[in-house]
């Protein structure tokens, strides 16, 4: 148990926020907070959430769970002690953490646990689970959703007035949403704002009531404000419904000293050529194409400078949706340079030297984001999937 004080108020948390069980076969939300140690927002909004959910006594329709990250490093203040818990989930990793039982660093330790807690709820309920990852960002911005790019993740990101950005996995190596659609379930990243800025509570807090009764945990009629809770979004978000998606990363490197210039708003529009940040080892560093400044890192901790996104039109995501649904995304393989792997339906695996008729964009289209490059082969792996068991 630590107390996180933040928002001139304290607030005394364990890895279980809430814990609410209803039924085996009732819809199940998972609120994730702090999986960064150093992003307090969804605490004090939960706590806020869940105090009005007892005032009103408030009966649940579906089971609901909100986990904290990394214990850990919040208790230190830090975003992360070691490395970014953030960055461990992948497939290799979890099944090594699983005979490791001495030698674990902070992280691992937090990994373990939490592993634990979210295998038991997938394995233990039946009906749909909703896996929501509370996060706030270094820049100020307005919030966004981030999403792993499959129909049933977009369908549930629709119901919010919020700008939606997709394929970060392809930028970023072991996110836990990431993992978490492996398995076929549905999984948003939700930025509220400003890791310090009071406003990013009250947005986490309007956000989850429309979370709660989009996943099915209360009717609307129930919560006697929830109107309000959406006119707030309504009037606080820009952007809204729009699609984004990642077209570059500037990575920063082990030992480079990395520095945005300021003053740099999420979403902004840059232009090709425009001076962005210093390097200790690239000097100063322009952009590469012409786009919208996404999460450009004003922290010391993170390896991920910034990222360049683009705004996808409705009529792609319609008819990527139309030819996804019409399983046109099979003539893929038939392709020359193109193969299914053996070892996982999902991944296509890419020879780019034979296949150089075909674009990243192409890929994205029909769903498929490139997870590795390896032996001069590209694997791509299909983000819609049949739900399966969660091991
Ligand atoms: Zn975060």
């Amino acid at each position: 148990m630590i107390t996180i004080n933040a928002f001139n108020s304290s607030y005394t948390i364990n890895r279980f926020l809430a814990k609410k069980y209803v039924a085996k076969n009732a819809p199940t939300l998972v609120l994730m907070a702090g999986i960064h140690g150093n992003e307090l927002a969804a605490f004090f909004a939960i706590q806020k959430v869940l105090k009005q959910i007892k005032s009103q006594d408030l009966a649940f329709k579906g089971n609901f769970y909100a986990l904290t990250g990394n214990l850990n490093a919040i208790s230190k203040n830090k975003r992360f002690e070691n490395v970014d818990l953030n960055r461990l989930w992948t497939t290799e990793s979890i099944a090594d953490l699983q005979h490791k039982e001495i030698g674990l660093t902070p992280e691992e330790k937090e990994q373990k646990e939490l592993y634990g807690i979210i295998k038991d709820i997938y394995e233990k309920h039946t009906g749909e689970i909703y896996f929501v990852d509370l996060h706030t960002t270094s820049s100020p911005t307005s919030p966004f959703l981030t999403i792993s790019d499959s129909i049933n993740n977009r369908c549930f990101s629709v119901n919010f007035p919020l700008p939606v950005v997709l394929g970060i996995e392809e930028y970023i190596h072991g996110p836990l949403l990431t993992y978490i659609n492996e398995f076929g379930h549905i999984g948003v990243g939700f930025e509220a704002g400003q890791h310090q800025d009071p406003e990013a509570v009250i947005i986490n807090e309007s956000f989850i009531w429309m979370v709660l009764v989009h996943t099915g945990c209360f009717t609307k009629e129930a919560i006697g404000n929830y109107d309000r809770h959406k006119k707030r979004l309504n009037r606080l978000i820009d952007f809204k419904g729009q699609f984004f998606e990642i077209d570059y990363k500037y990575g920063i490197q082990k030992g480079e000293e990395f520095q945005m210039q300021s003053g740099f708003k999420n979403f902004q529009r840059i232009a090709k050529g425009q001076e962005l940040a210093n390097s200790s080892i690239n000097g100063k560093i322009r952009a590469p194409l012409t786009g919208r400044l996404f999460m450009p890192l004003y922290q010391k901790q993170g390896d991920d400078g910034f990222f360049i996104i683009t705004r996808i039109s409705k009529f792609w995501l319609t008819l990527s949706r139309y030819f996804r649904k019409m399983y046109l995304h099979h003539f893929l393989r038939i392709l020359p340079g193109i193969k299914q792997s053996k070892i996982n339906k999902y991944t296509l695996i890419v020879n780019p030297r034979t296949a150089t008729f075909l674009t990243y964009k192409i890929f994205h289209f029909f769903g498929y984001r490139c997870k590795v490059k390896s032996n001069n082969k590209w694997l791509f792996s299909k983000r819609d999937r049949e739900i399966s068991p969660f091991s």
